[in-house]
């Protein structure tokens, strides 16, 4: 008998379990919506240009070793992910408050800030959406934090839920740590306009709730990303403190590398260097230290002007694309005269749209026409092309009709 005979399957992951399911699905149609991943026209995973170029320098460069890197990363990589999201004019980078440190993608960084976070701040409860991303209340229970919600999305309007949100944040303990999703909110694709994040800030702020950034789509949400981080900066322009969780699978095409980056900004240079050396005791007996590979592609091509630009072009073209799917699924449920108003297609913002369908009417579209996608009618936009639009909407207006 084996000494493990008591161990109880697990279920699988509500998201990556889709496509373990798309997998086993022998039908060739078979359309895969559940992935969080950027597929092309042609429904192929994308490797960008540029990401190929600066691997192509890395290769031919013969001062390379694999040594370990410190336990925070690769210097360079912190410095330019800083940049990135709180702006290359940022006071708090100019006067040092700023400390970052490399971690392993968005998971990990928002791993290792929760952990920092029960370790060393005054209040162990932070609020997330609801609903948000299914990860983050694994994520923040596991690191020692208490999590709650907070209303966000608002099913009738498939809109936000604005006044439920400030009454949420009204009604939270001072200090409370706040998750916001920087942009492109997943699963609603939903986002405060700049003038109710204004008002998110300045309550916020007046109650001393401690801002936790979620950043997993700089850039990949309007294809700008300055305009992607302005929540962020924000939040930074007033002088107070913040975390901020950063990945560049998405936005950078790099998932499997794991490359990530986690900030905390704080009120003095002193306080920030202190911070980093706790978070360096997170780390340590966690990982030791980050992989080398993803972070040196990020600040190779951060670090370059002509790679940088090349990376913007192909990032917008990766939002372009799958906001025209957006246009194109819209249009298409049009011309069906499916029933409903689907105005919230074209709405909302990012890889994912919150389509309203329930989960009995996913059952069916994936019985039926070999549609996988989360039991909460969340489709990813990447996985569409011009080819499988049509498909989609016959699905679509099969379920609801
Ligand atoms: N946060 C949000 C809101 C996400 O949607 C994701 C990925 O789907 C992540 C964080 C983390 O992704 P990764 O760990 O691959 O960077």
């Amino acid at each position: 008998e084996s000494v493990f005979a008591g161990v109880v399957r697990a279920p699988e992951d509500p998201i990556l379990g889709v496509t373990v399911a798309y997998n086993k699905d022998p039908n060739p149609n078979k359309l895969n919506l559940g992935v969080g991943a950027y597929r092309t026209e042609e429904g192929k995973p994308l490797v960008l240009n540029v990401v190929r170029r600066a691997e192509q320098m890395l290769v031919n460069d013969p001062s390379r070793v694999k040594e370990y890197l410190p336990i925070i990363g690769l210097a360079d990589f912190n410095k330019l992910s800083a940049k990135l999201i709180f702006g290359a004019d940022s006071p708090a980078i100019k006067e040092n408050r700023v400390t970052t440190v490399q971690c392993l993608s968005g998971t990990g960084s928002l791993r290792v800030g929760g952990e920092f976070l029960a370790r060393h701040y005054h209040e162990r409860t932070i609020y997330v959406p609801s609903p948000t991303w299914g990860n983050h209340l694994k994520v923040f229970a596991i690191a020692g934090l208490s999590v709650k919600t907070y209303r966000y999305y608002n099913p009738e309007t498939r809109g936000l839920d604005f006044q439920g949100l400030l009454e949420d944040l009204s009604a939270a303990p001072s200090g409370a740590i706040i998750l916001l999703h920087a942009c492109a909110h997943n699963p609603t694709g939903v986002d405060p306009t700049v003038e109710q994040w204004e008002q998110i800030r300045q309550l916020m702020r007046s109650k001393a709730l401690l801002p936790f950034f979620d950043s997993a789509y700089q850039g990949f949400a309007s294809g700008s990303l300055d305009t992607d981080a302005q929540s962020v900066r924000m939040f930074v322009s007033d002088g107070g403190e913040c975390l901020a969780a950063q990945s560049y699978a998405k936005n950078m095409g790099l998932y499997g590398e794991r490359v990530g980056a986690l900030s905390i900004v704080c009120k003095t240079s002193d306080i920030a260097s202190r911070v980093e050396s706790q978070l360096k005791l997170v780390i340590r007996p966690m990982y030791s230290n980050p992989p080398i590979h993803g972070a040196s592609i990020v600040a190779a091509i951060l670090k370059d002007s002509q790679l940088y630009n090349e990376w913007t072009q192909e990032l917008k073209a990766m939002a372009d694309r799958i906001i025209s799917m957006r246009q194109q699924l819209f249009d298409a449920l049009q011309a069906r005269g499916t029933p409903g108003d689907w105005s919230h297609i074209i709405k909302q913002i990012g890889m994912f749209t919150f389509t309203g369908l329930n989960a009995k009417q996913v059952a069916f579209m994936t019985q039926e026409y070999h549609i996988y996608m989360t039991s909460d009618g969340r489709i990813s936009m990447a996985g569409l092309s011009s080819q499988t639009v049509p498909l989609l909407a016959d699905a679509i207006h099969a379920a609801v009709s």
